[in-house]
């Protein structure tokens, strides 16, 4: 019976032609070998099976190739055979993580001095390098400060901020991305035509969701899917090994939230648990839900689909229901769902804690946010006939006791008409009554009281030299005058303009 080969194994790539989603690296790299420009050290950062070890296994074939240097190896020679092995002798892959002690990098350097003993270069391949300890770092440092002509290092590593500043800066730098959603389903389909795996589009979509962009894993689930699964494999299929909720009862789940229907949570939460669902899972999806919801109202709607990586059923949803909840309605969520993360994921009895954070969040929508109550406090002042500027602003009204739409329970006053708001020009263009009678009084400094309650005259006063028609600085006083903040302080003070001066810092203001 022959070997079973894992499917990332056997599907992994030979050529740079071949990776998946790292088009910008490969052709870098191709470019660099082609210019003979190749750096004597390499950082491959990025998140974990997008590629990274297996790029570095091309390069090394493309510098060691007999026919090489070249940017398209041949994938025949040893060279070319032995790489992706893992037992080529000149090509010598090192876990960080296990061999990250000082006496080991020590071993490398003294190693790394002699030629290689068949290929062009000697190449070491450090995986997760961000493991290495401080002193072994320093150790790496020097080798990099003066690299042997015939050495080469590639670094990988998913946490390229715990690398000192020292390394990263003789390092040339390739950022590696998370594969899409399309470029996943597109290899996973690829993979099941060739191996004869009859598969559901919705299924491959659903691996390539929960993969979160690591092809190595998307590969992994198909793997061990299509083990179970007797037949065509389905979405149910996969959703069972993978022990989590398919996308459509997710969106179930949040229409009961979002439409405080406490007994469509109670069911959702009996179902997962039926299902043997892992509660803390749930919770770590239903926050990504809300969050693609939030997200979604923040961007173009064009660009909604693609950023969503949803199938388009699923995004319509997911969008319509994030109209639905509104912007604020979802940050009040998002909020509370962060808030109470570490009760839910922590706690030892994961079903209860869950369906009480659900349930109170189930209740979130009657709760009206502080910004929503200041909003309508300010729109019932608008509409009584304040100028809408601020809470705190004092209302004028001609008679003392103030008009109040909404009566005193106490004083048996029945609620007046609500005034329609006045409109700009009408407000400025309102009478010079006489101010400070009755509580508005409060606002006039007393010293001012007295002469406030006079009328005011805002008519510019004529200069001695006036004539039919108005002199440029004439215009500049009328102008003035009928400026409301200029006419308000007529007022207050009984004033008139005599003067005009210009401040010379100020630009000139429009109209004088
Ligand atoms: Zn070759």
């Amino acid at each position: 019976m022959a070997e079973y080969v894992v499917i990332a194994r056997k599907y992994r790539p030979a050529t740079f032609e071949q990776l998946v989603g790292q088009e910008h690296i490969a052709r870098t790299l191709q470019n660099a070998i082609k210019q003979g420009k190749v750096p004597h050290a390499l950082l491959f950062s990025g998140p974990r099976g997008v590629g990274k070890t297996t790029t570095a296994r091309i390069f090394a074939k493309a510098l060691n190739c007999v026919k090489g240097p070249t940017p398209t190896p041949c994938c025949k020679c040893a060279p070319c055979l032995e790489i992706p092995e893992g037992n080529c002798i000149d090509v010598i892959e090192i876990d960080g993580a296990s061999n990250n002690s000082v006496d080991d990098i020590r071993l490398l350097r003294e190693n790394a001095r002699y030629a290689p003993s068949r290929d062009r270069y000697k190449i070491y391949i450090i995986d997760e390098v961000h493991m290495l300890t401080t002193q072994a770092f320093n150790a790496l440092l020097k080798t990099l400060e003066e690299p042997p002509a015939h050495v080469k290092f590639v670094f990988a590593t998913t946490a390229p901020e715990r690398i000192p500043a020292t390394i990263l800066s003789r390092c040339q730098r390739y950022i590696f991305r998370r594969i899409s959603r399309s470029e996943a389903v597109a290899n996973l389909k690829k993979i099941a035509e060739a191996e004869g795996i009859e598969v559901d589009d919705e299924a491959l979509a659903f691996i390539a969701d929960k993969s979160s962009g690591s092809l190595r894993d998307a590969q992994s689930i198909l793997d061990q899917a299509r083990s179970i699964a007797a037949g065509r494999l389905t979405l149910k299929d996969v959703s069972r090994l993978l022990s989590v909720t398919d996308t459509a009862f997710l969106a179930d789940f949040v229409d009961a939230l979002i439409d405080s229907d406490p007994a469509g949570v109670i069911r959702g939460v009996e179902n997962l648990f039926d299902q043997g669902v892992n509660f803390r899972s749930f919770f770590a999806e239903l926050v990504a839900y809300f969050h693609k919801m939030l997200v979604s109202l923040s961007i173009p709607k064009g660009e909604r689909l693609t950023f969503l990586e949803l199938g388009a059923e699923e995004s319509q949803r997911l969008i319509e229901q994030a109209d639905r909840a509104g912007k604020n309605k979802l940050f009040t969520y998002l909020d509370k769902l962060l808030s109470i993360e570490s009760e839910v994921t922590k706690s030892a009895i994961p079903r209860v804690a869950f369906e009480v954070a659900a349930l109170g969040l189930c209740h979130l929508a009657d709760v009206a946010s502080v910004e929503t109550l200041l909003a309508k406090l300010s729109e019932v002042q608008k509409s009584a006939g304040g100028s809408g500027q601020g809470l705190l602003e004092p209302v004028r009204s001609p008679s003392p006791k103030r008009a109040s739409f909404l009566g005193n329970s106490q004083t048996g006053e029945k609620p007046t008409k609500m005034p329609t708001p006045r409109s700009a020009s009408q407000s400025t263009s309102r009478p010079h009554a006489p101010v400070a009678q009755g509580e508005d009084r409060r606002f006039v400094p007393p010293e001012h009281r007295e002469s406030a309650q006079r009328p005011v005259r805002t008519a510019p006063k004529p200069a001695s030299n006036a004539k039919s028609s108005p002199k440029p600085e004439n215009e500049a006083l009328y102008n003035a005058s009928n400026i409301p903040i200029v006419q308000e302080a007529l007022r207050l003070f009984d004033g008139v303009i005599e003067d005009i001066k210009r401040s010379p810092e100020k630009p000139k203001p429009p109209g004088t």
